[in-house]
C-alpha cells in the first residue's frame, strides 16, 4: 500500500486495498461469507495468535471482505491502518476504548450529532468515563477544559446538524500540546472533502452508514489511525505503552510501531467488544465508495444551489450552510474544505416549530428519515428526533433548535429538489 498515496483519490476509491482474488481471479472483492479460516498447521495457528504473522483467524476479528474495506478507507484518509465495525456509534466506543478508563475524560465539541452527545454524556458514565462538552470555536475554553485525566479531544469535521466546519488544525495543535490525540468524526465531510490526518488529527472515525456507503443500505463504522502518535511518550495510555494483560503481555506500542493502535483495535477491541462489521455490509460499503468523489461533487453542487435558493426565499429565516457568503463560517469553510462544505445543513423556517413540522410533512421528493448522506434528499426535525434527548440549551448549542429542520441534500436534479421545497414551504407557511 505504500505507493498508493501517489494515486489520485478517484483511482484509490476504486483500487486501494484490493487485488483480484488470489484464489479465483474474481475482479470484484468476493463476499467471504465465512466465520473461520483453516490453519495450515499448529505452528501457523500459533504465529497468527501471537501477531507474528498477519492472517485470518475468526470473523469476529478479521475477514477478507472487511479487510479490503479497512485498507481502502485507510488509504483514502491517509492513515496507517483502519478497523471497521458495526456502526458509527460502535466506532466511537472502539476508538476511545484503548485510551480510556474509569475516572478519565474526553473534551468534546458541543456541536455533535445528538446520538453522540447522548452516548458521551449518559452511557459513558456506566464505564466511569466522562465527556466535557465545550465550544470548539473558543480555543481558550478547549484548553481550559483539559486536565490531567483528559485522554482525547473529539469533534466532527463538518458538525451535524448545521454543517459547521471545525478548525481542525487549531484543535490538533491544542491536542498536541496536551499530549493527547485529536479524534475527528469525518462522517459528514468524507475523506473527499476533508483530510483530518493531514490537518494534524491522530484518529478519524466514520459512520460508514452515511456517505461512504451512500445508498442507505447498511450500518457500519470505521476507525482510522494516522500511525503518527507516540503512545510510548507518556504513561497516559497504558493499553498501548505497557504490557497488555489481555493479550499475553504484549506491549502494542513497542512491538507494532505505527500499526499498534490498529492491531489493538482488532486483537483487543473487536475480540472483546465484538462490535464486528459483517462481510455483506463491507461489500455494500465497498460498492458505495467506488463512486464517492462523483457523488460528493454532485451533493456539494446541489447543496450550494439549494442553500442559495432557500436563503433568498422570504419564507425562510436562516440557512446555516457554510458555502454561503453570509455564513460566519464561510472563510473557514473555503480554507479547510476547498472542495465544498458538504451537503448537510439546517434551515430556519418562518413560523417556527409548527412551520417546521408542516414542511417536513408536506415534502414529496424528500424522505423524512433519521439518516443522512444518502443519494436521496432527506429531511428531519432534529429537536424532536435525533437531538431529542438533549436539553433545550444543548439543542441550541448544537445548532438543533426547535425552529430549524436539518436537510441532507441528495444527488437528484437540483431543480426537482427546489420545486419540492417550494411547494412544501407554501403549504407550511400558508
Ligand atoms: C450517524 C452518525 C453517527 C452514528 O453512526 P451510526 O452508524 O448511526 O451508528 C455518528 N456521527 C455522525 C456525525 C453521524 O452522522
Amino acid at each position: 500500500m505504500s505507493d498508493d498515496r501517489q494515486l489520485g483519490f478517484d483511482t484509490l476509491q476504486i483500487h486501494a486495498g484490493t487485488e483480484p482474488d488470489p484464489a479465483t481471479g474474481a475482479r470484484q472483492v468476493p463476499i467471504y461469507q465465512t466465520t473461520a479460516y483453516v490453519f495450515k498447521d499448529a505452528d501457523h495457528a500459533a504465529r497468527l495468535f501471537n501477531l507474528e504473522e498477519v492472517g485470518y483467524i475468526y470473523s469476529r476479528l478479521t475477514n477478507p471482505t472487511v479487510a479490503a474495506l479497512q485498507n481502502r478507507i485507510a488509504a483514502l484518509e491517509g492513515g496507517a491502518g483502519a478497523v471497521c465495525c458495526s456502526s458509527g456509534h460502535a466506532a466511537q466506543i472502539m476508538a476511545l476504548f484503548p485510551l480510556m478508563g474509569p475516572g478519565l475524560n474526553i473534551v468534546a465539541s458541543n456541536k455533535l450529532y445528538g446520538g453522540t452527545v447522548t452516548q458521551f454524556t449518559q452511557t459513558f458514565k456506566r464505564f466511569g468515563w466522562s465527556a466535557k462538552l465545550v465550544d470548539f470555536d473558543d480555543p481558550a475554553a478547549v484548553e481550559a477544559a483539559i486536565d490531567d485525566n483528559t485522554r482525547a479531544l473529539f469533534c466532527e469535521s463538518l458538525a451535524n446538524p448545521a454543517g459547521v466546519p471545525t478548525d481542525i488544525p487549531a484543535m490538533a495543535a491544542i491536542a498536541d500540546k496536551a499530549g493527547v490525540p485529536l479524534v475527528v468524526d469525518n462522517t459528514a465531510a468524507t475523506p473527499y472533502l476533508c483530510n483530518p490526518i493531514e490537518m494534524g488529527a491522530t484518529l478519524v472515525v466514520h459512520s460508514t452508514t452515511k456517505y461512504l456507503t451512500g445508498n442507505g443500505t447498511v450500518t457500519g463504522g470505521a476507525i482510522v489511525d494516522s500511525g503518527k502518535f507516540d503512545w510510548m511518550a507518556s504513561d497516559k495510555f497504558p493499553s498501548l505503552s505497557q504490557p497488555e494483560p489481555a493479550y499475553h503481555g504484549i506491549t502494542f506500542g513497542a512491538a507494532l510501531g505505527p500499526m499498534a493502535y490498529t492491531f489493538h483495535g482488532i486483537a483487543i477491541g473487536l475480540r472483546d467488544l465484538g462490535m464486528t462489521m459483517n462481510p455483506q455490509a463491507a461489500h455494500y460499503t465497498l460498492m458505495g465508495i467506488e463512486t464517492l468523489s462523483l457523488r460528493m461533487e454532485k451533493h456539494v453542487e446541489n447543496a450550494q444551489q439549494v442553500a442559495e435558493w432557500l436563503e433568498a426565499d422570504p419564507r425562510i429565516d436562516s440557512v446555516s450552510y457554510a458555502g454561503l457568503a453570509s455564513s460566519p463560517y464561510h472563510a473557514r469553510g473555503k480554507e479547510l474544505f476547498p472542495k465544498g462544505a458538504g451537503a448537510l445543513f439546517t434551515v430556519g423556517v418562518k413560523g417556527g416549530y409548527d412551520a417546521c413540522v408542516k414542511l417536513v410533512d408536506s415534502l414529496k421528493l424528500f424522505s423524512h428519515v433519521a439518516n443522512l448522506g444518502d443519494t436521496r434528499s432527506l429531511i428531519i426535525h432534529s429537536a424532536s428526533t435525533t437531538h431529542r434527548q438533549l436539553s433545550p440549551e444543548q439543542q441550541e448549542a448544537a445548532g438543533a433548535g426547535a425552529n430549524v429542520v436539518r436537510i441532507s441534500i441528495g444527488t437528484e436534479n437540483a431543480a426537482d429538489i427546489i420545486a419540492d421545497l417550494d411547494q412544501a414551504l407554501t403549504a407550511a407557511t400558508a
